[in-house]
């Protein structure tokens, strides 16, 4: 039996008293974990070299297997798009994979800071260190399946780090192809990917692990949260909400409108940075709706047996969305429709665009991220009452403005707060490379994306460096017994 073996058997043995679960998945998430945890220690931090094979083995992974990935993720949603999971899983997750491996090099240069005085006088030095953690665990969602966990994981590597990927479990598929191709193409004690739901993704945020990056809703942040606290495990949570876009009065509707269009159309609204509340003039609502349902029509002029819409990820999700729009229309909101006029099924996974209209504060669609396949349109007077109305609710992911009113503009972006920002567009800012991305308050906490992904995932540890003599404080008396004039040179050096 091999030492690695034999650390893992002990590592279970040693935790099996703690463990709520006893299935499968779970045992072997925690021989998977023993086993990183065995390697990332005799390794000690890996070379620049070492992090970029291990980038470009996942890099290799993803161009050679992208068909049957995307042909799983097509699947698991009832036929999404290939282009479109190409685009964003494949081709996203290759950006950031790309990016790490060629800024890791950059990144990991020595970081010098200066000494204080009066040791830098004496040949003091200091330096931080940007130490890995340890094992990373990586739990998705099924939205952006690959995306989720291979966009972080490129911060993880990068950082030095090992990691344990946790698929959604709605997207079964995909999750299994993801676990054999890591299985085929990587090693495991470097990435290794294990399946399940709730019980394992609980499970493995109950670890003690070096960090947690977590993609999901904000109920489910929480308990990930609260899991990682019991071993005080530093997370990043990429949370949602409900983005708000601001259309201003100097904006041009049309553009708008075709903006919000293209944002909904896009994997059927089930994105974190989606529009969920747009606000605009009270006198421009009639038009801005108008155009927002010819606009989605012209991208979709029918739903039902369209190819090119993605379907909500099953049933609960799609009634979900349903009863928001119930629940709005039923206590009095306009909700209008496109396309208009086509019979699509109450059963069918795609669903056509529900614009509502002024819903009452207490709508559910009000207070819960739509993520699917319908808006809200509020009518606003002043930007003044926008502005007090997104800082009353939970902070979002994402907030957009529309218009070219640089005051107003500059107004909004200094009186809210939000993960991130597009002005005259819709989920621009997610897709830089070399800035953050992530949420702030109930939208989240923590970011991959730029260099911040790197510190995020590195311990800064500072180390400085005293000469090697005797100390010196003793000739300058400021150790015991002190001499005389030690007070009066401490209290002479306050200045303003
Ligand atoms: P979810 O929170 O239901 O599930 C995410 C992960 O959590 C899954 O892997 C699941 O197995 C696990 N999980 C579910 N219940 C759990 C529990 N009780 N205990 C422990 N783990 C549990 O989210 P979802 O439905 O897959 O995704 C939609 C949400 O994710 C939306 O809120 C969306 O805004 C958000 N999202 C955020 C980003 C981002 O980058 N900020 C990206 C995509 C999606």
């Amino acid at each position: 039996m091999s030492a690695l073996r034999l650390l893992a058997e002990r590592e279970l043995a040693r935790r099996g008293g703690q463990m709520e679960h006893g299935s499968d998945e779970v045992q072997h998430l925690t021989t998977v974990l023993a086993q990183q945890q065995e390697a990332f220690l005799a390794e000690g931090p890996p070379s620049v070299e070492v992090r970029q094979a291990r980038l470009q083995r996942v890099i290799d992974m993803l161009v050679a297997c992208h068909e049957p990935l995307v042909a799983a993720i097509g699947a698991d949603f009832g036929n999404r798009h290939p282009g479109y999971s190409t685009m964003n899983d494949v081709l996203g997750s290759l950006a950031s994979l790309k990016f790490t491996r060629d800024s890791v090099a950059q990144w990991m240069e020595p970081d010098p800071r200066p000494a204080y005085a009066p040791w830098d006088q004496m040949g003091a030095t200091a330096h931080v260190q940007h130490q890995p953690k340890g094992t990373v665990a990586i739990i998705g969602t099924w939205n952006a399946p690959v995306y989720t966990l291979l966009a972080p994981l490129a911060y993880a590597l990068a950082a030095g780090n090992r990691a344990v990927l946790k698929p959604s479990e709605l997207v079964p598929r995909t999750a299994q192809l993801l676990a054999e191709l890591a299985a085929e193409h990587l090693d495991p004690t470097e990435v290794a990917v294990v399946t399940g739901g709730p019980e394992v993704a609980g499970a493995l945020s109950s670890q003690p692990l070096g960090h947690i990056i977590f993609t999901g809703g904000t109920t489910v942040g929480k308990i990930i949260m609260t899991n990682a606290a019991k071993n005080l495990v530093p997370v990043t949570l990429e949370l949602g909400g409900k983005s708000p876009s601001v259309v201003s009065r100097s904006a041009d509707l049309a553009i708008a409108a075709g903006k919000v269009a293209v944002a909904k159309a896009t994997n059927g609204g089930q994105l974190c940075v989606n529009a969920d509340l747009v606000h605009v003039p009270r006198e421009h609502v009639d038009t801005f709706v108008a155009e927002l349902k010819t606009q989605f029509a012209q991208l979709f002029p029918t739903v039902a047996d369209n190819p090119d819409v993605v379907a909500a990820i099953n049933d609960r999700h799609r009634d979900r969305v349903q009863g928001y729009v119930d629940d709005a229309a039923a206590r009095g909101a306009r909700v209008e429709v496109s396309p208009e006029g086509e019979q699509v099924p109450a059963d069918s996974g795609r669903q056509p665009l529900r614009i509502v209209v002024d819903p009452a504060p207490e709508a559910a669609i009000m207070q819960e991220e739509i993520f699917g396949s319908a808006v809200v349109v509020l009518p606003y007077d002043t930007v003044e009452e926008v502005i007090a109305d997104i800082n009353a609710r939970p902070a979002p992911l994402a907030l957009y403005y529309f218009g070219t009113d640089e005051q107003e503009k500059q107004l909004v972006l200094e009186r809210t707060r939000s993960g991130g920002v597009t002005v005259n567009g819709l989920m621009l800012h997610p897709g830089m490379s070399e800035a953050p991305f992530g949420g702030v308050g109930a939208s989240g906490m923590g970011h991959y994306n730029g260099r911040e992904g790197f510190l995020e995932l590195t311990h800064a540890r500072t180390v400085f460096e005293a000469p090697a003599g005797a100390d010196p404080r003793h000739d300058w008396g400021m150790l015991p017994p002190f001499g005389e004039q030690f007070h009066a040179g401490m209290v002479a050096a306050i200045t303003p």
